[in-house]
């Protein structure tokens, strides 16, 4: 087993991996920025190393700083939490290089997925449906021709995009050479890479996505599915598990080809398949291969500890289920808790001065927020996961509401209200899963 794990990561996740690290007896060494250090987990590392400036490109992106502090506490492993250098296959070349162990896939398999073009030509071949698009990229040359093939409207995608950036649905031809322009320049800005590509643009997808786990040695298994279909901007806002309302013969064979293309590759850890979902039929969008922010709705419905099952799979323990083993229990849902404001989405950093945790069968608050913190300015406005279980969904909606009656945070705007008063309140949603443009276009006012 990993003796001591560095965290290379911040806020709940970082709290979040502490808790499963003390459930193995493994010690933790905690990395923080200047301007981080009165974050919770930093309160229950064995020891705690400042990695430099607020910037993250200057802390929790400087791989040299994170290696050394790896290096000085003795750490032999590394988590990367989700963002930062979590799907950045460098870092865990570099890790491995170091003779540490990365928490996470192998590099080749961070660089095929982190491609999405490549990504897809992966799935293609393990036989993973994808939506109609493009092959591979697409120039101001063959844009034409290509999207000929696909149709309108379409969408032109980064293939190292990622944060639901960098996405231009194009409507009409005339259209078309002018938006592969600005998406190419935005590409090579935003990522560092012009690569684009293009998808046939769905119109009412839902968002549904497989959570898998590899060993790297050939054996996968699925833990079901979920949906995250509520999205502002292409970010997810509410995620619950299991996807509700997909037929078991549609969803099964999805579920096995997810598993078949992680044996296919020797996948090790945790990875999720990203799907849409329309007309009962699944179409393969992107692989992410670290552990995402909603994995606690599957912990939920299935009792798996996602978070240890990575720890132990890097310690080279292999599975500790068999897929027959694993069934669904009733129904998860979480809402992300952002420090913004409820209808503007402005984040709101600041000090929290009242916090009330709320409580409950059923109930899990993944949170770093204590009473006089000091949210940051300089990192994602993300501070807490509600999470319910209920044995149906009409249950997990109504433990919802009243956890989130619960909670108090005052000092900052959250959105809370957005959740309780909007989303929760929603009669439509309420009663069956919603398509991606639902939130935007039913629940928001401003465009
Ligand atoms: P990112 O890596 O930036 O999150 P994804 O490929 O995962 O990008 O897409 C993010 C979201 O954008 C999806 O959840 C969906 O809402 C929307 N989206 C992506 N591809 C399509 C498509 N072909 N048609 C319609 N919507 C799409």
């Amino acid at each position: 087993m990993i003796k001591k794990l560095l965290i290379a990561n911040r806020g709940e996740i970082a709290l979040r991996i502490v808790r499963a690290c003390k459930q193995l007896g493994i010690q933790t060494v905690g990395i923080y920025s200047t301007a981080d250090d009165n974050l919770m987990h930093l309160r229950f590392v064995d020891e705690s190393i400042c990695i430099g400036k607020p910037n993250a490109s200057q802390s929790y992106l400087n791989i040299d700083t994170i290696l050394t502090a790896a290096e000085i506490s003795g750490a032999d492993a590394i988590h990367p939490g989700y963002g930062f250098l979590s799907e950045n296959a460098e870092f865990a070349e570099r890790v491995e290089e170091a003779g540490l162990t990365f928490v996470g896939p192998a590099p080749e398999h961070i660089r095929l997925m982190g491609n999405k073009i490549s990504a897809i030509n992966a799935m293609k071949k393990a036989g993973v449906p994808t939506v109609p698009g493009s092959v591979g990229s697409v120039t101001l040359a063959n844009a034409e021709e290509q999207a000929k093939a696909i149709g309108f409207p379409l969408l032109i995608k980064a293939a190292a995009g990622g944060g639901g950036r960098g996405m231009r649905v194009v409507e009409r031809l005339e259209q078309l050479l002018s938006q592969v322009q600005a998406a190419k320049q935005e590409a090579e800005l935003w990522f560092g890479d012009d690569s684009v590509y293009m998808e046939r643009f769905l119109k009412n997808p839902r968002h549904v996505e497989v959570q898998v786990l590899g060993d790297g040695e050939g054996n996968a298994i699925h833990l079901f599915d979920r949906d995250c279909s509520l999205q502002r901007r292409h970010q997810k806002v509410l995620e619950e598990a299991p996807a509700p309302e997909i037929p078991e013969d549609i969803k099964e064979p999805i579920l096995q080809a997810c598993v078949r293309a992680c044996e296919q590759i020797n996948y090790r850890g945790a990875g999720t398949f990203e799907f849409l979902y329309e007309d009962e039929q699944f179409f393969f969008i992107e692989m992410n291969t670290r552990v995402q922010v909603e994995h606690p709705v599957t912990e939920m419905i299935t009792g798996i500890d996602v978070v240890v099952e990575q720890l132990k799979i890097a310690s080279g323990y292999g599975l500790s289920y068999r897929q027959n083993e694993i069934e669904i229990r009733g129904h998860a849902i979480e809402c992300r808790i952002n420090a913004e404001d409820p209808v503007t989405f402005m984040p709101s950093p600041g000090t929290v001065t009242h916090f009330f945790m709320p409580n409950g069968s059923g109930v899990r608050f993944d949170s770093h927020l204590y009473p006089n913190y000091a949210i940051p300015t300089f990192y994602d406005s993300l501070i807490g996961k509600l999470i319910c279980h209920g044995q149906t969904r009409e249950q997990a909606i109504a433990k919802l509401r009243h956890a989130l009656d619960e909670l108090i945070i005052t000092g900052i705007k959250t959105n809370v209200p957005l959740h309780r008063d909007v989303i929760l309140q929603d009669k439509a949603f309420c009663k069956q899963a919603q398509n991606i443009h639902y939130l935007e276009k039913n629940l928001l006012s401003q465009p």
